[in-house]
């Protein structure tokens, strides 16, 4: 534990991200340790305590910042974070039917915050991402050619196998039964 260099402070103060790991820093007077991207600015620089590891100021009775997590080792932002948490999920859970609500819940947020975040963070619908894990399922199990058409649509998920056609073949352009028999093709070559 040492006082800041003027580099440190810089850092700090810049939100600097490529100073994230090589120190840590606290606030007298608070028990959080951020990473020096931190941003909760506006500190004297006499009143900043810095840690060369997180070690160090647990061990003074620091605990992690819950806003820049300087205990994890890649850190995005809060919404970023958010999106690959549930994108995380989907992948867990893909071949159970997709629910807002059950997701929403375990990812402790709102539904309609989760919704508006993942969509601008990945571009892409939660329902969408579910599906596109599916049909990534899917291609892998029609590689397969003991297996049918209507067990891998069951096997990822879908009720019927009539929607899981309809939607893989928006998603991949091909039908399922085009794409294993342009895979087929692909091995003979
Ligand atoms: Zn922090």
């Amino acid at each position: 534990m040492t006082g800041t260099t003027k580099e440190q402070w810089l850092a700090i103060k810049n939100g600097d991200t490529d100073s994230d790991g090589r120190f840590f820093y606290a606030v007298m007077g608070s028990k959080r340790v951020c990473r020096p991207s931190c941003r909760k600015k506006s500190y004297d620089p006499k009143r900043i305590i810095v840690f060369d590891t997180l070690a160090e100021a647990a061990a003074l009775g620091y605990t992690p910042c819950s806003r820049c997590h300087p205990e994890l080792e890649r850190w995005e932002g809060p919404k970023k974070q958010l999106a690959s948490a549930a994108e995380e999920f989907i992948r867990e859970h893909y071949t159970e039917k997709f629910s807002l609500t059950v997701l929403a819940e375990a990812l402790h947020v709102d539904k309609s915050y989760l919704l508006r975040t993942f969509k601008e963070i990945t571009g892409s619908t939660l329902l969408e991402y579910h599906n596109t894990v599916r049909c990534e399922a899917a291609k892998k199990l029609l590689t397969r050619p003991e297996l049918t058409a209507a067990y891998i649509a069951s096997a990822v998920g879908y009720v019927s196998a009539s929607h899981f056609t309809q939607v893989f073949r928006r998603l991949t352009g091909k039908t399922p039964t085009q794409y294993r028999s342009d895979y087929m093709e692909g091995l003979d070559e």
